[in-house]
């Protein structure tokens, strides 16, 4: 256990700095940001942001990744799903890749299907990103921009949120964080090119 040493004040100093964020039932706070976003450990949308708790939703999978609908492991969905149907607060949905992923660099290297079934079957559920991508070209920076663009495409998939982008109730962003820079690029779907994020006038929820 001594890996979670120090927890117990820990937690409580959390909720003791946070308890106006933290209501539950009818105080529950209303967050305008769902994330989605790799687990990696270096890459904590909250701390990148400067997000406190109740503003933002996140869902986070190896990778970031969003599969289309046909081959969608649908926990990622039914979160999505999920907070969009219970919390019409949500103005901003951002997916976003980040540089030295370990769950790209696997995609692009392949796996034992039989030693590692269910990491097969999700790269096999990502394989998109590898198309049209051949093996001179097939680096890690066009990998990461693939996979931000296969997975808005998976976004826009999931109905209840195509329609809220349509309608004007939300927008959808494709983005990188590198890890190198601290910098955030955002896509820029008219060019195809990722820019650098300009920092919003106001807070980027608002
Ligand atoms: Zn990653």
């Amino acid at each position: 256990m001594d890996n979670f040493a120090g927890y117990e004040a820990s937690s409580r100093a959390y909720r003791s700095k946070y308890q106006n964020q933290l209501g539950t039932g009818s105080q529950r706070p209303s967050p305008t940001i769902l994330f989605i976003g790799c687990f990696d450990s270096r890459v904590i949308p909250e701390l990148i942001l400067g997000i406190t708790p109740g503003e933002m939703m996140a869902v986070r999978v190896p990778g970031g990744l969003v599969p289309g609908q046909g081959e969608t492991d649908f926990a990622i969905a039914a979160g999505i799903e999920l907070t969009l149907s219970r919390m019409p607060s949500i103005r901003e949905v951002v997916v976003c890749g980040h540089t030295d992923c370990v769950m790209l660099n696997t995609l692009a290297a392949g796996v034992d299907a039989e030693q590692f079934p269910n990491l097969a079957r999700w790269i096999g559920m990502n394989d998109l990103i590898k198309a049209d991508l051949d093996s001179h070209t097939a680096h890690d920076r066009a990998i990461l921009e693939k996979s931000v663009v296969q997975s808005l495409k998976g976004l826009r998939e999931i109905e209840l949120l195509r329609q809220k982008e349509i309608t004007g109730q939300l927008r959808v962003h494709g983005w990188i964080f590198e890890l190198e820079t601290g910098q955030i690029l955002a896509l820029d779907e008219s060019s195809g090119h990722f820019e650098v994020l300009p920092e919003p006038a106001t807070k980027f929820s608002a």
